[in-house]
């Protein structure tokens, strides 16, 4: 369906080739800012609440990473989307933050994994992952620091790799509980990823893949609470 020809053509402009990058509508970029600006405060309460709930030290630093990279992420985007609205001719300042956008989403994935990889017993070489999925993310910024928008698909491939990989652990884990949750917040990544590419195909395209990442956020928080922050527990085998 050719949505520009339709009576949606006027929100979104038409589309551009691969090296060149995607103006959006007046429309979109109210959208693009406000789906991530909505969940800044809810990210903030949400893992202060999980550091409330923590029962020692580990699950304390955990609370505080995770929600630090949740928040991050929300607020870095929200910033970018803002200047490149309102401020697109700051050139240097809107491309800075468009680097950091990107580069807030590896360690937003690390932080992701954290919890489980924290505080979940795991196999001698499982556990490893722990600080393999930092290295990951520092090796993912350096290369948007390198090689920002140049090679586009490349960047997919990094973070569809550093989203799967850690997961191999996760589902090697003894205790299963909340791999169902993990796997459909990680469906809603893939699935929002068709709409991450399709800038001038579909009319907001861009805040609709806002509005997957914060339903995989929200379904990961869920699991997280659900089964790693359970009062009076340290040894997480239990669940709610
Ligand atoms: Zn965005």
């Amino acid at each position: 369906m050719d949505f520009k020809k339709s009576k949606y053509g006027r929100f979104m402009n038409s589309r551009v080739p691969p090296n060149k990058r995607y103006r959006p509508t007046e429309y979109e970029h109210v959208a693009n800012c406000a789906t991530h600006a909505l969940w800044i405060i809810p990210s903030i309460l949400g893992s202060s609440f999980l550091y409330f709930l923590s029962d020692n030290q580990w699950e304390s630093i955990t609370a505080c990473i995770y929600g630090f990279a949740l928040s991050g992420l929300f607020t870095v985007s929200t910033v970018f989307h803002t200047i490149s609205w309102k401020k697109s001719h700051l050139r240097t300042v809107e491309h800075c933050l468009h680097m950091c956008d990107r580069m807030v989403i590896y360690f937003f994935i690390a932080a992701s994994y954290a919890p489980w990889l924290n505080l979940r017993e795991l196999g001698p070489w499982a556990s490893h992952m722990r600080w393999v999925i930092w290295i990951m993310a520092c090796v993912g910024t350096a290369y948007v620091f390198f090689f920002h928008e140049r090679y586009k698909i490349v960047e997919l491939v990094c973070y569809t790799v550093m989203s799967v990989f850690p997961a191999l652990v996760i589902l090697s884990m003894a205790n299963s509980d909340g791999l169902f949750e993990l796997i459909m917040g990680g469906m809603s990544y893939f699935l929002g990823i068709v709409f991450f590419k399709s800038d001038g195909l579909v009319p907001f395209a861009h805040a609709i893949w806002h509005l997957f990442v914060a339903v995989g956020a929200g379904v990961h928080y869920y699991a997280i609470w659900k089964y790693l922050y359970v009062p009076g527990t340290t040894e997480m085998k239990t669940s709610r």
